[in-house]
């Protein structure tokens, strides 16, 4: 399968398929890119000792000169440190302004990746290969970027990849917990765009959660479909990208709020879809919008509700560290119906702050 991601000269590919990391070679090829010039593969620690040979063995035998560079899995890696440490392994390797960095692995390491090929000699191509499900959500539409210390992805670009490679095959050795995580954002896209998508992500959850290849195609494509749609629609973020955002409003605070490692960002973005649709019915969406992101959402086997232990009151400080707050009213992504959502700028402290209650 085959779509595109529509934005003028900057226009690029996303191919998912089996068997697509065997023939990389031949599509960095096809994308434009030269054999003159060195490539680097960005990987993480548990990505590479699976994939990372096999393909750099491909390209070399394409032509490519091609070096790696792998990090430790986890979030930690997004940052300046990591992203110093490629930049020397770019020069090292004499990487030039026709090289490419490639990222090969989940969102740590497209984002990261990413952020040092925008910035590398002020932008150098750039190559997604996703290896995790919640990828179809990162790899495509160009926000790439490291941690602050104190803040999450402040440091980084627009900085759109010449091609994305999605090889279905890598996602069978995902852990089941990243498997669901990832289908939180696959729902989302479903939720926000395309109400008979939702419908089919109900019907065959199991499928999903099997890793169906047939199936995670299908849901992997419709996903980067509305992905692509939204941002070939409005690149940086003016306005309607923002509905992308549905259910991270209360998602990122329910993990800043979280210890490391109790939610990942697919289950608090579950619980915060959640909330997004008791919201939603509150202010005069059918019932049934509620009731149906939860059985999508379950079906997907993801947390629906919030564990007790969560603070309410630590909950809606964090959202109101998460800016977007002003006199009391907040921005908020709310659906109006299965497949269509709304941006409201007049949401109370006080609504959230009972919803957040409710999800108990
Ligand atoms: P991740 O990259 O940390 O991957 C999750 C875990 O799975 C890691 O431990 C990784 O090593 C492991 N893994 C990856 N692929 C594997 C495979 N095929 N087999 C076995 N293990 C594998 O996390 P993620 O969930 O993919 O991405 C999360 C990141 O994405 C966050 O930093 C988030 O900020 C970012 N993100 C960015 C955007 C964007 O638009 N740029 C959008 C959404 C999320
Ligand atoms: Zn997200």
């Amino acid at each position: 399968r085959e779509l595109r991601v529509d934005l003028g000269e900057r226009s690029y590919p996303i191919r998912i398929g089996e068997g697509l990391l065997g023939q990389a070679g031949q599509e960095l090829l096809e994308a434009g890119l030269s054999v003159k010039s060195p490539l680097l593969v960005v990987s993480d620690d548990s990505v590479a000792p699976l994939y990372l040979e096999p393909l750099l063995e491909q390209l070399r035998s394409a032509g490519f000169r091609a070096a790696s560079c792998v990090v430790p899995a986890g979030e930690s890696s997004k940052s300046l440190a990591r992203f110093e440490e490629i930049m020397t392994r770019a020069l090292e390797e004499g990487l030039d302004r026709k090289s490419a960095i490639v990222a090969l692995g989940g969102g740590v390491v497209g984002d990261l990746a990413g952020y040092a090929a925008a910035s590398y000699m002020r932008g150098i191509r750039f190559v997604q290969m996703p290896t995790t499900i919640l990828a179809h959500d990162s790899s495509v539409g160009g926000k790439v970027a490291v941690n602050h210390p104190m803040a999450k992805n402040i440091i980084g670009a627009f900085h759109q990849p010449a091609l994305v490679l999605y090889d279905l095959d890598t996602l069978k050795t995902l852990p089941r917990r990243e498997v669901s995580a990832g289908l939180a954002e696959v729902v989302k896209h479903g939720l926000i765009r395309d109400a008979a998508f939702v419908d089919w992500c109900v019907r065959h959850a199991d499928r999903l959660l099997s890793l169906d290849p047939e199936a995670l195609g299908y849901a992997l494509f419709k996903g980067c479909e509305v992905k692509a749609a939204v941002v070939s629609a409005d690149e940086t973020e003016q306005d309607l990208r923002a509905i992308l955002n549905l259910g991270h409003t209360i998602g990122h605070a329910l993990e800043a709020v979280a210890g490391y490692g109790e939610l990942l960002h697919g289950e608090a973005i579950s619980i915060g879809m959640i909330g997004s649709a008791l919201l939603g019915v509150q202010l005069g969406a059918p019932q049934e919008v509620y009731l149906r992101t939860r059985e999508a959402l379950g079906k997907a086997g993801l947390p629906v509700s919030l564990p007790e232990h969560f603070d309410t009151d630590r909950i809606m400080e964090a959202m109101m560290h998460d800016k977007k707050f002003g006199e009391g009213k907040m921005v908020f992504v709310v659906p109006t119906a299965i497949g269509e959502v709304e941006i409201r700028s007049d949401i109370r402290e006080q609504w959230v702050r009972d919803i957040v209650e409710r999800l108990k």
